[in-house]
């Protein structure tokens, strides 16, 4: 394959370039074991396994594997014990999965813009904000909110990234959320995990996600008396597997991308019109950050790239004070739940309206980084994108 065509197969998840029969050890161990419920295992299961390991690498207390990220979002949501109705903060640029889930909770998403690194700004918050969903984009740590009560940090797009105080992200506040969707850091296709250092959380977190059960393994479900109920989010030992296989390769992929962008750092263009934004050292560098002088010159920069068959992608479809769900207040409910419970107030906190968040999108531009690459097929590809920028 050239390496145009290996550049523009990016958008592939980076952990499908590990998914391969020769190295498929705990898959086959559970087809084996021909056990895929989780809490029907002889000994220890997958997904224990997999929450043991990934609480520590990360140095979390608990983690617990659900079917995706929204689901660990909501999970992380309702174990704070809310009130129908009651605000949670999240970032203005953020998949609409964030809302999605405040909104499946029964809560009322308030979108809060974002700083120049395009995070939400804790600057902007109320004093007396309980609940905040901050969300580390593309790789992207975002500060995290100091004296809120419930931090949740939604960690779908930067596995393995740490805080600048050394602490990995998602680790900081009440819960931090992952997701293993086909483009995220890790995927096993969907799959999801929640992660806290709060003993009572967590196990409010195992009985929701379990039909509120707490459930003990190999017994059926026993229904504690002070049960709440639930719903079924319960992980398979199939998924928990391909994770656990994913999982193994993460440092490697990791340092693929550090490597990638530290040759990027000393051949990239410095180019009037043109700014490379820099990355964190415990940013995962998912991509290469660009901010130009105009719109123009980045659409002619995105035209340029996808000419050569280099992937790239720009952050419009974060902007979720246009997306139609918040602008409209849409809802599948007769009555409109949750948006009912709230007076038409625009739910918004921004200083200008959102305009220098919706300028800022609009001249950014993300070249992804490909840790699978050989160090020299990576200069080649920098070389590449440099030649693809200077045309423009
Ligand atoms: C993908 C994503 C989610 C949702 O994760 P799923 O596993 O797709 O449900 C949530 N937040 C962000 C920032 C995401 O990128």
């Amino acid at each position: 394959m050239t390496l145009d065509k290996r550049l523009g197969q990016r958008f592939l998840p980076y952990g499908a370039n590990y998914l391969d029969w020769s190295d498929m050890t705990e898959l086959r161990e559970v087809i084996d074991q021909r056990v895929l419920f989780r809490y029907q295992t002889e000994g220890e299961s997958m997904a224990s396994r997999l929450e043991r390991h990934v609480a520590r690498r990360l140095g979390a207390r608990h983690a617990l594997a659900v079917h995706n990220g929204t689901e660990a979002l909501r999970l992380a949501l309702v174990s704070t014990r809310p009130r129908v109705g009651d605000l949670v903060f999240v970032p203005a640029v953020t998949f609409v999965a964030v809302a999605g889930a405040v909104l499946a909770s029964g809560l009322i998403p308030v979108l809060v813009d974002a700083d120049e690194s395009l995070s939400l700004d804790p600057a902007l918050l109320p004093p007396d904000a309980r609940r905040v969903v901050v969300a580390h984009m593309e790789g992207t740590v975002g500060p995290v909110p100091e004296g809120v009560p419930f931090v949740i940090e939604d960690c779908a797009q930067s596995l393995g990234a740490r805080l600048p105080d050394g602490r990995h992200a998602g680790t900081a506040g009440y819960a931090g959320t992952f997701s293993f969707h086909h483009n995220k850091v890790l995927t096993s296709g969907e799959g999801g995990l929640v992660v806290t250092g709060d003993d009572e959380a967590w196990a409010r977190m195992r009985g929701y996600h379990d039909h509120g059960s707490a459930r003990v393994p190999g017994r059926y479900p026993t229904w504690d008396q002070d049960a709440h109920f639930g719903e079924n989010f319960v992980t398979s030992e199939g998924v928990a597997a391909i994770q656990s296989q994913q999982f193994r390769h993460l440092d490697a992929l990791l340092a693929g991308l550090e490597r990638m962008y530290a040759i990027a750092v000393e051949e990239l263009p410095d180019r009037p019109g043109l700014e490379a934004l820099p990355r964190a050292a415990g940013d995962v560098k998912v991509s290469l950050r660009f901010r130009w002088e105009s719109r123009e010159l980045r659409d002619a920069a995105v035209a340029g790239l996808t000419a050569r068959g280099i992937a790239n992608w720009t952050l419009g479809k974060y902007f979720l004070p246009e997306h139609p769900v918040l602008t409209g207040r849409r809802s599948l409910y007769a009555d409109g739940f949750p948006w009912s419970l709230v007076p038409d107030a625009p739910l918004v906190l921004s200083r200008d309206g959102f305009a220098r968040t919706r300028d800022l999108l609009d001249r950014t531009l993300c070249v992804p980084l490909s840790p699978e690459l050989s160090e020299p097929d990576q200069i080649l590809a920098v070389k590449a994108i440099r030649q693809a920028l200077d045309a423009v």
